[in-house]
């Protein structure tokens, strides 16, 4: 046993057969990189056992909650963004430059832990409504933090439009460079999928995938891997998974947000009524444009099921995500059921359930004690 604990992982030895099962060597590990950067991407892809097991289906998780700066799928995207504005000259490492944003939280800590590694200020702004421990974090990585009420986009004082203006003042007031990152509209965000989450997953899959499904805050996550995968595997679903409130099902659905009611004479819209966090939207974002033809179907996905989802895997399976993640999961397995058994389908678990304690966990409540676990509850929740 010592033996096989002292080889080297990376060298892939053979396990003898000697060995304790639980002491094999596993595939190796990554080489030694530069930096928290490096710790971003190649993250596993694993099979869900219990939602396998149950729909006689494959379904794989992406595991994003173990990228390693920021500990969601937007570690990928914010590398992305900085990479490509200090390419661009708009950014330079160590000077002191501020990196704005309007986020839900995600992103903001991506960026902020991005900062301070690459000697940047990062200031955020996000609706007041989301998680405390986002900001919280924040606050530790040395952030600056504007908690807005929420509004609608098109409302001067909402976030993204606040992290805006914020980054065009700094800028004016030649206190040094304020960078809007805008991951909604900025296409480097779907770039980050497209050339990272896709060619992991096709590779991962050794290109057998019949459904990827996720869902969409910006549209970078579902459109970056569309583009990649669809070319690829013509034959291939690409499905989206909408919380409640969110108008991109009927888009996708119908190709219109009939249910969007535009308030009498404004141009005012309803904000997405859900307490699922980083996904949901009322447009059409540069991000979704960017895909949105690939995106073959959509599932509305209510809070309710959303809970039961997060409960569900805890108890089953020992997996711990966040909202959006559980989102994701109803959608896959209502994807397994139309596809029938015998089918693969990837899915993207954004985040742990950590981010999201005081919120939806506080409201999915203790896992244990006398629940109905089956999975028709779940979906029927
Ligand atoms: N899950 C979480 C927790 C997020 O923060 C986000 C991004 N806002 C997403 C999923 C959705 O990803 P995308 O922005 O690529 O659509």
């Amino acid at each position: 046993c010592k033996e096989a604990l002292s080889t080297p992982r990376h060298e892939n030895p053979t396990p003898s057969k000697s060995e304790p099962e639980g002491l094999v060597a596993r595939p190796g590990p990554p080489a030694i990189v530069e930096g928290i950067e490096g710790c971003i991407g190649n993250t596993p892809l694993f099979r869900i056992k219990s939602l396998s097991d149950e729909t006689g289906c494959e379904i794989l998780g992406k595991a994003e909650f173990l990228n390693g700066a920021g500990q969601s799928s937007k570690d990928r995207v914010a590398l992305s963004m900085i990479e490509i504005a200090e390419e661009q000259g708009i950014l330079t490492p160590h000077s002191g430059d501020t990196i704005y944003e309007g986020t839900s939280g995600s992103t903001g800590i991506s960026l902020a832990t991005l900062a301070r590694a690459k000697g940047y200020l990062a200031h955020i702004c996000m609706p007041s409504d989301q998680a405390i421990e986002k900001s919280n974090l924040l606050l530790k990585l040395g952030a600056i933090v504007d908690r807005v009420p929420p509004a609608p986009i098109v409302e001067k004082e909402n976030f993204v439009n606040r992290a805006r203006t914020l980054a065009q003042t700094h800028t004016a007031s030649s206190q040094g460079r304020g960078f809007f990152a805008d991951q909604f509209e900025n296409e480097a965000n779907w770039r980050a999928h497209y050339g990272g989450s896709g060619p992991e997953i096709y590779a991962q899959c050794e290109g057998r995938i019949d459904a990827f499904v996720a869902g969409a805050g910006t549209g970078g996550t579902i459109s970056g891997v569309a583009r990649y995968l669809k070319p690829l595997l013509p034959k291939i679903t690409i499905v989206l998974a909408d919380p409640q409130g969110s108008g991109l099902y009927n888009r996708v659905r119908f190709g219109v947000m009939f249910d969007l009611k535009e308030r009498e004479g404004t141009r005012r819209r309803p904000q997405v009524d859900t307490i699922v966090e980083g996904i949901g939207i009322n447009r059409v974002t540069a991000n979704f444009e960017a895909g949105k033809e690939l995106v073959d179907d959509a599932v509305r996905v209510t809070d309710a099921q959303a809970l039961a989802m997060a409960r569900w895997l805890v108890e089953k399976d020992g997996i711990f995500i966040g909202s959006s993640s559980a989102v994701n999961c109803i959608a896959a397995v209502k994807t397994a059921q139309k596809l029938g058994p015998g089918h693969r389908i990837v899915t993207v678990l954004s985040d742990s359930g950590s981010r999201h304690l005081s919120r939806f966990w506080a409201k999915a409540g203790d896992v244990g004690g006398a629940v109905d676990t089956r999975l028709e509850s779940v979906l029927n929740a």
